[in-house]
């Protein structure tokens, strides 16, 4: 049960080392193996909050994003508050601290210009801002390779939210990596989840 074993790079390995994560949590453990294999698969997965679901989503964004096109939107990670996407952003900072060349850019309201073009690898931001982003044509979803949600329960439940992720996923290339993370799936959403992330690997602490 170690971080070396998983096939993580040296970069990232030295941000988790940094951050004093000594080895996988259970969750990480569970899911990390399965999220880093090629090819990628969706995955539906469920563990309480402060199991370290952050993080496992986080080292396989990292994992796997093409550092040769750092302008490009190559993944996008979604959570239903602003609070929590700039959450998300920080744990992707400091676990990305030592990856050369990463680039992320915060997408609730007011983080980018009107009319600016996002220019980052990934996207960490909440469904409405996202969404008229890519309407504006200010952010490119075309080459987009992994979409990620995080309180997924909460973002497929509520009408509005679950709209929203419904049409950002309808912007995004047919072939996205679909990760929904949640700490709980009642039967409803899970019924929904299983059509927003077809054929996931389902795992469950
Ligand atoms: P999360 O469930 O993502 O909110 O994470 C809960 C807490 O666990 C956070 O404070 C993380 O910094 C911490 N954490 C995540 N993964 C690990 C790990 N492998 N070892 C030690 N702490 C961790």
């Amino acid at each position: 049960n170690k971080f070396e074993d998983l096939g993580i790079n040296e970069q990232i390995l030295k941000g988790l080392y940094s951050m004093n994560f000594k080895k996988p949590s259970k969750i990480q453990e569970k899911a990390l193996p399965l999220l880093l294999r090629d090819p990628p698969t969706n995955m539906i997965a469920q563990s309480q909050s402060g199991t370290g679901k952050t993080a496992a989503f986080v080292i396989t964004i990292l994992s796997r994003l093409d550092y040769s096109k750092p302008t490009q939107p190559q993944a996008l990670c979604l959570a239903p508050s602003r609070e929590l996407a700039r959450q998300i952003e920080g744990v992707m900072r400091s676990i990305g601290q030592f990856v050369d060349g990463l680039t992320i850019q915060p997408a609730v309201p007011g983080t980018v210009e009107r009319n600016a073009k996002v220019q980052a690898m990934v996207v960490v931001g909440t469904p409405g801002t996202v969404m008229d982003l890519i309407k504006r044509r200010q952010l490119d979803a075309s080459q987009m390779k992994l979409m990620c949600l995080d309180e997924a329960d909460n973002m497929l439940d509520q009408q509005g939210l679950g709209d929203q992720c419904l049409r950002v996923k309808q912007m995004m290339p047919k072939t996205i990596q679909i990760l929904l993370f949640s700490a709980t799936f009642p039967e409803g959403v899970m019924r929904y989840a299983e059509q927003f992330s077809p054929q996931a690997n389902q795992i469950k602490l």
